[in-house]
């Protein structure tokens, strides 16, 4: 099998494993707990929070452990409402190509009141600070921009548009899943206010996450009950996964360059290689990306066959389309940068690692290159486009 799907999901690292496999070994006691045992596990978890803080550049106290990139993109924004609400501030900017776990929290906000402003993306995929500071009203209360997309792998202008929130003095908000682990967080020098964290998006465990919220910030409780995580989220902490999650956390930074490195002369390899399909046409700026993030469209291609061909071939890959899902509707980051609805049907994202060989790359681009020819060969539609009744979309 060649995996090739790590913005879905990442294999747990070794010393992850570990790490957590000795925690449920040893260290099972409820952190919440006053006698020894129970205070190991306080312990460990204190451990795990300044380990944290130390890779994003925040301070202990300002993360709280959550389930996840989700949970802590849901926290984040209704806090940041709640806060904006008192003292009478409605809008909130954010962007169109944001992950379901803010734009669906965002409709929610929007059916209590709340206006919502979705900024374009650029063709590229990027999001232009000066698009920030126009939309800013004075009623805005939130700004939340993500920080790498998870579909296109684009970069944003973090520090730009944090340093015009601080200035403006508005509350900004930002989904670090992808880029945690992966690209360098200073949530100090980017002035970011709240951002959002994954473990299983750096080889963690799933279900353990970190809602970082600068000093000062009311937090608003999405779980009630215990005093857990000073009093903003309760429930039994997750200890083993929140320990493994720091570990990865550590190694991912430790080891970034090296990492990123590796990854980003295959990922050249892999969008060169596909680059030669006819009829193709990468998705986001070649350079501004997460360093294994690639994403393709090919005309004439339906992207839910594309993948059922590969796994096929043993390749782990994802698509925007995805008809099973019960959505006919193509990625909305497809459409968010211009793609046209049958373009964006036709998607393909790889997403690689570190553990990804050249061996891999080559056998994906062959593959892929099989699969859309084939596919091809079977479409009258495509049929259609050769013989000159309808028209290419891209060259
Ligand atoms: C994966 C992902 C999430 C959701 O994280 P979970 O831990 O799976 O809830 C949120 N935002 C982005 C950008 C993601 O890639």
């Amino acid at each position: 099998m060649i995996y090739a799907d790590n913005a879905a999901t990442t294999k747990m690292s070794n010393s992850a494993i570990s790490a957590m496999l000795k925690c449920m070994e040893n260290i099972w006691g409820n952190p919440s707990s006053l006698y020894n045992f129970g205070q190991k596990a306080a312990e460990h978890l204190n451990q795990a929070r300044e380990i944290i803080a130390s890779c994003i550049g925040a301070n202990a106290n300002e993360i709280y452990f959550t389930s996840g990139g989700s949970e802590s993109d849901n926290q984040a924004l209704i806090s940041a409402a709640k806060i904006g609400l008192r003292r009478g501030k409605k809008h909130i900017i954010s962007t169109a190509f944001e992950h379901h776990a803010i734009l669906h929290t965002l409709k929610k906000l929007e059916r209590e009141g709340f206006d919502i402003e979705l900024l374009d993306v650029h063709e590229d995929g990027i999001i232009f600070p000066e698009q920030v500071a126009n939309a800013i009203r004075d009623d805005t209360c939130l700004v939340t921009v993500m920080f790498a997309n998870n579909e296109i792998g684009t970069i944003q202008p973090i520090g730009e548009i944090g340093k015009i929130c601080r200035g403006k003095n508005i509350l900004f908000h930002t989904d670090a899943v992808q880029a945690a682990g992966h690209l360098p967080i200073d949530v100090q020098a980017q002035n970011i206010d709240m951002l959002s964290i994954s473990a299983h998006k750096f080889h963690g465990a799933k279900g353990a996450g970190v809602l970082y919220s600068r000093k000062g910030l009311r937090l608003t409780n999405l779980i009630e009950g215990g005093a857990q995580e000073r009093g903003k989220r309760a429930g039994t902490e997750n200890v083993p996964a929140i320990v493994a999650m720091a570990t990865a956390l550590k190694d991912a930074c430790d080891n970034m360059t090296v990492n990123n490195n590796k990854i980003l002369s295959l990922r050249e390899k892999l969008i060169d290689g596909l680059e030669k399909i006819p009829h193709s046409s990468l998705n986001g700026d070649r350079k501004n990306r997460l360093p294994g993030n690639v994403n393709f469209c090919f005309e004439g291609i339906e992207g839910e066959s594309l993948l059922l061909l590969l796994d096929d071939k043993g390749i782990c890959a994802s698509s925007g389309s995805a008809c099973t899902s019960g959505s006919l509707d193509p990625s909305h980051v497809l459409l968010a940068i211009g793609r046209p609805h049958e373009i964006a049907h036709g998607s393909l994202r790889l997403s690689i690692d570190e553990n990804n060989s050249a061996e891999e790359i080559d056998c994906i681009i062959k593959s892929v290159g099989e699969v859309v020819e084939y596919l091809r060969s079977i479409s009258p539609l495509w049929k259609d486009k050769i013989i000159g009744k309808r028209e290419f979309i891209l060259k």
